[in-house]
């Protein structure tokens, strides 16, 4: 069976040095914050090439607490892109404010800068492009919105690790990036993680004291606030494995040349070429109207597939208040009707790319579609 992703195979990869750094920090004793997590991130906002980095307990912590650190809550409204996996939309939530959803793009799956200059209404005080699949939404023109309303921004960097937009950092373009470090995100921990990255002294601050009961000095609350914290061990795990992102996302970026060398020519859509930026291929999707055959199709030839996602976020029951019906934004709906995700992991072999790829070619070979299009 191929899997999605592998993650016993990135572990078999790393194994001495990741046991050795979890047994030190048992041995340390600082199992909460501490000099692990510290280290970590001074090392990921060098990686980020931010000012500072904040560790938390997960990329939703960290949207929450960015969003709080702007000073969002009741009354002020949110645009997110319709989508994206539901926590981008949850954070709105969480601090109080009210989600306003927007289209994405059909070519690029990100927020569709031009949706978002019609979502914007005098209540409206951010934005959270959401860098889906690895892909960065498109910088230029969201920044240009923000500037021109006096709109903060909020980089949902959850999938985008080391990704670049004119080769600037995923995260540190807008006020805050967040990223998420659970176990499947290009840098995962070995249990939930995330966290923050800006360039402002101030936002880095708040998002440390709310992490932490708002607390100025042991015992002294200054102000109502969270347990948001990382681990000691799942700082040096993530330490560990930020000294190979690199090489992973090269190998990423390998994996998803050589697919689209091999499902050239075939009639399904591929990912569209990255302009602007280094792509770091969290997700590799296709689209095909008969995906869940392809799908059915591949699994019976021992490959896992993915959805991501299955559903936009108006169409989820959880959301429906948000008063978006089917129809509110036709190119996510569309997304999630034909979107399929296939393998991609550092340790994917071409041997395997090719048998994804040749049973994609056989099972295209029969597809009703196929053959009214020709
Ligand atoms: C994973 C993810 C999150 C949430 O991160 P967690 O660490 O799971 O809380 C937020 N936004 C996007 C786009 C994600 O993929």
């Amino acid at each position: 069976m191929i899997p999605l992703l592998d993650l016993r195979a990135q572990y078999a990869g790393i194994k001495t040095e990741l046991d050795a750094a979890v047994l030190s920090t048992l041995a340390s004793g600082a199992y909460v914050s501490g000099p692990q997590v510290d280290a970590f991130e001074k090392k990921f906002a060098e990686y980020c090439g931010a000012r500072e980095a904040i560790a938390m307990n997960s990329g939703t912590s960290a949207l929450h607490l960015a969003l709080l650190a702007l000073g969002i809550g009741p009354g002020d409204e949110v645009i997110a892109p319709a989508m994206t996996f539901v926590a981008t939309v949850a954070a709105i939530r969480y601090a109080g404010a009210t989600p306003v959803l927007a289209d994405v793009d059909p070519v690029t799956w990100n927020i569709d800068p031009a949706a978002v200059e019609r979502a914007v209404t005098a209540r409206t005080r951010a934005i959270i492009p959401v860098h889906l699949h690895g892909r960065m939404a498109d910088m230029d023109a969201i920044m240009a919105i923000a500037e021109k309303h006096g709109l903060r921004v909020i980089e949902d960097a959850a999938q985008a690790h080391g990704a670049t937009w004119r080769g600037r950092g995923a995260g540190t373009i807008g006020d805050i990036g967040c990223f998420s470090f659970y176990p499947g995100k290009n840098l995962g921990a070995c249990g939930e993680g995330g966290g923050a990255v800006t360039d402002q002294p101030d936002l880095a601050a708040r998002m440390h004291k709310l992490r932490d009961w708002g607390q100025e000095g042991r015992y002294n609350h200054v102000e109502h606030a969270f347990n948001y914290r990382m681990d000691g061990i799942q700082g040096a795990i993530l330490s560990v494995k930020l000294g190979h992102l690199s090489r992973w996302t090269e190998r990423r970026r390998q994996v998803a040349a050589l697919y689209d060398d091999l499902l050239a020519g075939l009639p399904l859509t591929r990912p569209a070429k990255a302009v602007a930026q280094e792509h770091v291929w969290h997700v590799y999707a296709i689209r095909h109207p008969e995906r869940d055959r392809l799908a059915k199709g591949l699994l019976d030839a021992g490959v896992a597939t993915g959805l991501h996602y299955p559903r936009p976020v108006h169409l989820q029951p959880a959301y429906a208040a948000l008063g978006n019906g089917p129809g509110s934004f036709p190119v996510a709906e569309a997304l999630a009707l034909d979107c399929l995700s296939l393998p991609i992991f550092p340790e994917l072999t071409p041997e395997q790319q090719k048998h994804i790829c040749a049973t994609i070619g056989q099972l295209l070979e029969h597809s009703s579609v196929n053959s009214h299009a020709a």
